[in-house]
């Protein structure tokens, strides 16, 4: 039975994705050996991680601009200390809007001095603080793009007069951006680009270089450029598969043509928590993520009753985060419309049953 995998991350990747990455591990490039067991310095996967980085820049119009693509190891968490072990000097602002922004504001407060600028902790991260001041004596300001856990979004970033920052693990390559905005931009590869084990990283070389500590070697992003990625070993299948994904998005048209049905997927699912008296919405409307949707049931809903139910029809992963409750729909840009559609036809048949 064709399943819906709404799972969060690691999450849904496009079948012919995955497909092509299968055929790789079997036999790469014709080479009859695996993508797997040959040299990361062999001429073929020094091209792909070539591509993988040059993809990655084209996507988010950022070709000679002064970025430089990376894909580390270590996920997105080692990205909250490596940030700021390489740009904060004596101070740096957080926006808290969730539990990753919370992890990363933890991590920089080992480096230097961390004012949180605003957070939504107050109501469970269910909105994106506004109006909040950002002072101006700052190394950078770090913010998070869509939280993940509780199906929140960034839709209007602040300007700042100092380096910008962003966890983008959840929404990188969903919707269209002034990505010049930002000078460093980080996700781990799980939730919308290939499988775990890598993470991207889009740094302008210009902020680099300017604090005064020592910086550990694989920890150190100037390490990483002068290498291409390759000072270890990297993550040679995960940079493969994500490759592959970033060459689907292309053939699709891009973070644009893929925004429209990310849209259409968002107005799908939300339209129908609003209509339907039996769940309610997580998120404040204005802040809701197109991303990840969260929801509940209303008190006395039958919850026995909708989860045989979707479970019936072949969806997966729409559990709650436990900090949440409830359930959430991850609809990354792999997810078909058609199975938001399918969710939708199960809470309408759920509210015919109860
Ligand atoms: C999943 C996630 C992370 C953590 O990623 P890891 O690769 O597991 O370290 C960080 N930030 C956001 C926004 C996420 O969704």
């Amino acid at each position: 039975m064709k399943k819906h995998n709404f799972s969060a991350g690691p999450c849904i990747l496009p079948q012919e994705v995955i497909k092509k990455s299968a055929e790789a591990v079997l036999n790469f490039n014709n080479s009859n050996l695996s993508l797997i067991e040959i040299s990361h310095r062999s001429k073929d996967f020094v091209a792909v991680m070539d591509n993988a980085c040059a993809l990655a820049l084209e996507h988010l119009n950022l070709q000679n601009k002064g970025y430089k693509a990376l894909f580390l190891q270590g996920g997105a968490s080692t990205q909250f200390l490596m940030a700021a072990y390489n740009l904060l000097e004596k101070k740096a602002a957080y926006l808290n809007t969730g539990t990753w922004s919370s992890k990363a504001l933890k991590e920089a407060k080992l480096f230097g001095e961390v004012i949180e600028v605003a957070s939504s902790k107050d109501k469970n991260f269910n909105y994106i603080p506004k109006n909040f001041n950002i002072p101006s004596d700052i190394d950078y300001f770090h913010c998070t793009s869509n939280n993940t856990i509780f199906g929140t979004q960034i839709n209007s970033f602040p300007e700042v007069n100092a380096p910008l920052v962003c966890d983008m693990s959840s929404d990188i390559f969903s919707r269209e951006l002034d990505f010049s905005k930002f000078d460093l931009i980080y996700a781990g590869a799980q939730k919308n680009m290939g499988p775990a084990g890598t993470t991207l990283v889009v740094v302008k070389e210009e902020i680099l270089g300017k604090v005064s500590r020592n910086i550990p070697s694989m920890l150190d992003y100037k390490i990483h450029i002068n290498s291409e990625s390759m000072f270890n070993t990297p993550s040679v299948f995960a940079v493969y598969v994500s490759m592959l994904t970033l060459d689907w998005l292309k053939n699709l048209g891009g973070i644009s043509a893929i925004e429209k049905i990310n849209n259409k997927k968002a107005d799908t699912i939300y339209t129908e928590i609003d209509r339907n008296p039996l769940f309610k919405g997580f998120a404040q409307k204005e802040d809701r993520s197109k991303m990840n949707a969260t929801f509940t049931l209303v008190e006395g809903a039958n919850q026995e009753l909708f989860d045989g139910l979707w479970k019936a029809a072949g969806i997966s992963g729409i559990n709650g985060h436990r900090s949440v409750g409830g359930y959430r729909a991850s609809m990354y840009n792999a997810l078909p419309l058609e199975s938001v559609q399918v969710l939708v036809e199960v809470m309408k048949e759920f509210e015919r049953k109860s």
